[in-house]
């Protein structure tokens, strides 16, 4: 079909791109702004119904772009070169049609993506874009039509023969520093923004500012090399943030979050620290467990075309020390963190997250607090709370290296 270039030549183009703005000379000192160097989107509407919705973009310039559709939940992706989203807040929540829903943001350094929930099968039947011409801007058409689950699945299989985005670097494998090196995992980025509070309030800022005073605070005294799975507004897969850390040699892995009830689910506050178990503690963990793995979905990863490369080894013993690790530095965090941060009333729990399932690495998960309670936003909004906490965490690090790596410092001294 003719929407649809290979998807690593599409890559390598976006790729090329981003390095070709990256080479440009520094701009003179009023500085040229995103909006200026990206395409900007200025519109987006909706129409047509059940039988054949169309959605349409406005678009300051024309771009190239690669539509495709994933199943379990249907939606389809198009992915495109970086832009700027000048759109309204609430734009995406309401559908039309054969659309639900949709999202947009970046996915990685050059590439944006728009991610459509469908109400039920629908095929591409076109995708394309048009330029600008007498004075109404470029536009980019997607028009949708309804089929059937089995011509879906199909042509889904077709179309996504490999994961849709590039495989993570593995990152200093082998530095030869033999200090432990404890990667930090702010959650979501990009186009999944995580959990949203009043006003706006993002988790995936909240946690990258967090886990970025974290990094500070764990790196300070020199004992720890410390690897982030991201330091900017970019999406990462789940299985992509295991690979970082599985990939580097990680002692320990911290992912980062924040938590909310829905509207009328009553009330809750505090952190929490979670470990990896096959059966959830509770009701509230299991839900919270499912909320989280549902990153890769939101942000149009196709769950089927990740390699579930750590199945089948919960039996294995290497697995069960890491259990028992990540659950010893869960106390020690939940021990820490009392004097800094108010915690949830049962603060130690487990469920099955799937940023968790490194087989080799310690990994716990820390949920800061909930942005629905008035008084944790408040906290989570604080400069001093994060400090505080922050330090309280790299508190918690420091004494489980001590307590663990004795025997290993022992041995090289
Ligand atoms: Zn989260």
């Amino acid at each position: 079909m003719a929407v649809r270039t290979t998807s690593w030549a599409f890559f390598g183009m976006l790729f090329a791109m981003a390095a070709a703005a990256a080479e440009r000379p520094a701009p003179p000192a009023a500085a040229v702004s995103a909006a200026d160097s990206f395409p900007v989107v200025t519109d987006v509407r909706l129409g047509g119904d059940e039988s054949q919705t169309r959605f349409v973009m406005d678009l300051s310039r024309k771009i190239d772009l690669r539509a495709f559709t994933l199943a379990d939940p249907y939606r389809v992706v198009l992915d495109i070169p970086q832009v700027v989203f000048q759109l309204a807040p609430k734009t995406g929540e309401a559908g039309r049609g054969l659309i639900k829903a949709f999202r947009f943001g970046l996915v990685m350094q050059g590439g944006s993506r728009m991610v459509f929930d469908l109400a039920r099968p629908a095929r591409i039947e076109k995708a394309f874009v048009v330029d600008a011409a007498d004075g109404v801007p470029a536009r980019l058409v997607l028009d949708l039509l309804p089929t059937d689950r089995e011509s879906f699945l199909r042509k889904t299989a077709a179309e996504t023969s490999r994961a849709d985005l590039p495989r993570a670097k593995g990152a200093e494998a082998d530095s030869g520093d033999p200090r432990p090196l404890v990667v930090l995992d702010p959650g979501h980025g990009g186009i999944d923004t995580g959990t949203k509070g009043p006003g706006g309030v993002e988790e995936k800022d909240i946690v990258l500012d967090f886990a970025q005073r974290l990094r500070d605070r764990v790196q300070k005294a020199g004992k720890y090399r410390v690897l982030m799975t991201r330091t900017d507004d970019t999406f990462v897969p789940l299985a992509d943030r295991v690979r970082i850390a599985r990939d580097a040699g990680a002692a320990l892995f911290v992912s980062i979050h924040a938590d909310s009830l829905p509207h009328g689910e009553g009330d809750a506050q505090g952190a929490s620290v979670y470990t990896l178990s096959e059966t959830a503690t509770d009701s509230e963990a299991a839900r919270l467990a499912e909320k989280e793995n549902r990153a890769d979905v939101i942000a149009g990863v196709d769950l089927k075309s990740e390699p579930d490369d750590v199945a089948g080894i919960l039996l294995d013993l290497a697995e069960r020390e890491t259990k028992s690790l990540s659950i010893q530095f869960a106390h020690r965090l939940v021990g820490d963190m009392r004097s800094a941060t108010r915690l949830h009333k049962t603060p130690l729990k487990s469920a099955g997250f799937r940023v968790l399932r490194a087989p080799d690495v310690p990994s716990v998960l820390v949920e800061l607090g909930y942005v629905s309670n008035r008084q944790d936003l408040q906290s989570l909004l604080s400069d001093g709370w994060r400090n505080r906490t922050a330090d309280s965490m790299a508190q918690a690090i420091d004494s489980y290296f001590a307590a663990h790596m004795a025997g290993a410092h022992a041995g090289a001294n």
